[in-house]
This record gives structure tokens, C-alpha cells and sequence, in this order.
């Protein structure tokens, strides 16, 4: 062992301990879902992407196993040397019908499939112009692509801000191909991005548009086809990313768009050409996770009137939601330190909700996260609503 480098990891941990930054994940022993068992006790999950309940489905956990059965469990290779089976073939073509594009292709994961597509599409004459609230994977991938993108040099415009997208736009004449970035729902902010504008924006000034829907996938739209289709914008968006990881419940991502994008992407899609296929039992759960979502409108109703219920009872009892439209809803506490000590109080009334603090959101804007999804009953909420209001009561009035 190297101690230059152990000394190091150690240094830099003992800062992030220092800086109340430090991580260590809760131990989930149940099958996602409302309630679950973590750490050795039940407690209400609002803290998991599993917005439809697929990930413990009866219909898709028997698809799964019928799928072990029929194709074992690892796809043996990377897509184009011999690992594309019929499976990720099929869902693919179900992914293609349901976003109404011409093609999908599938990735191992959401992020993958953003350091996938953006290097693939950008050379160094292109610009990419971004919404600062951009996701991380977003950044990663555009950093691995030779085009300019810097906040510094002045091509990162404040969330929605259309004002400013439209003076990046007029000012980036001279680029080659320019791609204009965000996420369709922001994943801290739980707001919806102004595609409408952006896309009547890119159209004016000839740029393209990715949208990238981890957060709108099974959640807006039809039968939750992504933010595309909740603006009726088909046609209009050039790339969508969606996930397969949060509402469909299983684990993948993919790009949505033209035939030439995906054959594009089979060629230089870097994720695609050096990491293993999806295992063909997730490509089929997911087949049977788009059956339900396609056939079932209970899960994304449940989802709704949860969300609806969840946000107004939050909102009656005095807590800040920050104008979140979604599920993804904050409960904004700005101090970072109350954040932190207003989720461990939440966890020892039984509840699960993680506190969200710099960097991950700006400095004094910390919040806690709360994720109702279509797996939580009316009691769970209600549960829940009730530890949130003794907690700020016990943090408003520390003797009592
Ligand atoms: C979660 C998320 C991703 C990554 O998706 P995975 O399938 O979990 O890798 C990408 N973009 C956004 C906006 C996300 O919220």
C-alpha cells in the first residue's frame, strides 16, 4: 500500500468529516417501496426515485424471473461484439414507440448514456449552452466533449432563464453546431424546464436541443412519455435522455431520436462500445415495467394524488416547497446544520428524508427532499406530515 496516497484519502476525509460533507448510506434491507426496513428499523421511504412502485412490481418481478430462466442473468459482452440479444432489441423498439421517435438506444445506465451521446455529437467547433441547475452526469459528459461550455467563458445561462439563453444564442453565431442542454425536471428543485421556449428559442437561432428526462420519465406526459410529450413538443426536441433506473424502476438509460443518432451512437457512443449490455433480465423487466405504464394508469395517478396531497398538506402546515411542481418536492430549511439535525430527528420519529446541502444546492439554500411516489399509502404520508411538524416544533422550541 502506497502511503502517499493512503495519507491523502485520509486527509481529504477527515475534511469532508470536518465539514459535515461526509457520506455513509443507510442500509436498505427490504424491497423498495412506502415503508421499508433500513438499518434494522421500519421507516417511510420519501427519499427514493421508485415513483411508480415498479421496482418491487408483481408483474415485472415475474417477467425478471421468467427471464433468468430464459437468458441467465449476464448478457456476456459488450453490445456490438455479441452481447445485443433479442430482449434489448425489443425493448428498444417499445422505448421508440413510446417516446414516438424514430430510435432508441438503450445504455447500462442514465449517466452512461450522457457520457455516451454528448462527446459522441460535439467536435471542437460546437458550443454547448447549459442551465446552471444542469445534473451532474449532464456536466460530466459535456467535459468529455471537445466543444466549449464554460460558465467562465460565458455560455451557462441562469436557470430558465430565457433572457439570457437567447443573448448566448446571439452571441454564438460563429460556432459550428450549438446544443443547448437541461434537464426536463430538476432533480433538486423539482421545477419543470421551459421547453416550449427552449425549443422555440433553438428553432429561431438554429441550435439543437437535449433534454435530459431522469426525473420526467414516467412522471410527465403521456402515460409518462417525458417532458416532450407533457409540452406536445414531438418532433421538436433532436435528443431526449431518459432513465430506466428511476420510475421504470429497474436500472439503464437511453437516447431518443433520430435513426442516423442511434446509428451514430452504435459507432462512437463510447459507453456503448466498452461496457457490457444491460443484463437481459433487466431489459425485460423494464419490457414489462413499459406493459404496465402503457396499461395501467392506477401507479401514475397514485403517483399524482399522492403528490398533490403530499405538497398541499405540507404547504397548509407553513413549509416552504420552493415552487416545485413535481414529486421531487424540498422543504426548504436553508441552514445547513438544522437541514442535517432536522433529518436525524425525522429518522428517530420514523422517517426517511435526506437533507440536500452544499454543494449538491447553493450555500444557506438547504433542504430536505421528500419523494411521494405511487408505493406510499394515505397513511404513510400522513405519518410523515406528522413527524415533519413535531420536528420544526421541537427545533423552534428546543426546551420543550
Ligand atoms: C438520476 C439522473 C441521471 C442518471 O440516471 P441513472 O440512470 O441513475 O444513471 C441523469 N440525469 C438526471 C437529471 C438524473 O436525475
Amino acid at each position: 500500500m502506497n502511503a502517499e496516497l493512503q495519507g491523502w484519502l485520509g486527509g481529504q476525509l477527515e475534511t469532508l468529516r470536518d465539514q459535515n460533507l461526509y457520506k455513509k448510506p443507510r442500509i436498505l434491507e427490504s424491497p423498495a417501496g412506502g415503508r421499508v426496513m433500513m438499518d434494522g428499523k421500519e421507516v417511510v421511504n420519501l427519499s427514493s426515485n421508485n415513483y411508480l412502485g415498479l421496482a418491487n412490481h408483481p408483474k415485472v418481478r415475474q417477467t425478471a424471473l421468467e427471464a433468468i430462466e430464459k437468458w441467465g442473468v449476464g448478457a456476456g459482452a459488450v453490445r456490438w461484439i455479441g452481447g445485443t440479444m433479442s430482449v434489448h432489441d425489443e425493448l428498444e423498439e417499445r422505448l421508440a414507440k413510446f417516446k414516438k421517435v424514430e430510435s432508441v438506444l438503450a445504455f447500462t445506465s442514465g449517466f452512461t448514456a450522457n457520457s455516451g451521446c454528448i462527446p459522441a455529437v460535439l467536435t471542437d467547433k460546437d458550443v454547448v449552452i447549459s442551465d446552471e441547475l444542469n445534473h451532474a452526469s449532464i456536466i460530466d459528459g459535456v467535459r468529455l466533449s471537445p466543444a466549449r461550455y464554460k460558465k467562465s467563458e460565458g455560455f451557462v445561462f441562469g436557470h430558465k432563464d430565457m433572457g439570457q439563453l437567447e443573448e448566448i444564442l446571439t452571441k454564438t453565431q460563429n460556432f459550428e453546431k450549438r446544443m443547448i442542454i437541461t434537464d426536463g425536471v430538476f432533480s433538486m428543485d423539482g421545477d419543470i424546464a421551459p421547453l416550449p421556449a427552449i425549443v422555440e428559442l433553438a428553432e429561431k437561432y438554429n441550435a439543437f436541443v437535449m433534454v435530459d428526462d431522469a426525473h420526467a420519465s414516467g412522471v410527465l406526459g403521456k402515460n409518462g412519455a417525458g417532458t416532450a410529450s407533457h409540452f406536445d413538443l414531438y418532433g421538436r426536441v433532436d435528443i431526449q435522455l431518459g432513465t430506466l433506473s428511476k420510475a421504470l424502476g429497474a436500472v439503464g438509460g437511453y437516447i431518443a431520436g433520430s435513426k442516423n443518432l442511434k446509428e451514430w451512437l452504435i459507432n462512437r457512443g463510447r459507453p456503448y462500445l466498452f461496457s457490457t449490455a444491460l443484463p437481459p433480465m433487466v431489459a425485460a423487466a423494464l419490457i414489462a415495467a413499459l406493459n404496465v405504464m402503457e396499461n395501467d394508469p392506477e401507479p401514475m395517478k397514485r403517483l399524482w394524488d399522492n403528490t398533490r396531497w403530499w405538497k398541499n398538506a405540507l404547504n397548509e402546515a407553513g413549509f416552504d416547497t420552493m415552487g416545485s411542481e413535481t414529486p421531487i418536492t424540498p422543504v426548504y430549511v436553508g441552514d445547513e446544520g438544522e437541514a442535517q439535525a432536522m433529518e436525524r430527528m425525522l429518522w428517530d420519529e420514523g422517517v426517511y428524508a435526506l437533507s440536500i446541502v452544499f454543494p449538491t444546492v447553493g450555500r444557506g439554500k438547504a433542504r430536505i427532499r421528500t419523494m411521494p411516489s405511487a408505493a406510499h399509502t394515505q397513511e404513510d404520508l400522513e405519518f410523515a406530515l406528522d413527524a415533519f411538524k413535531r420536528v420544526r416544533d421541537r427545533l423552534s422550541n428546543p426546551v420543550a
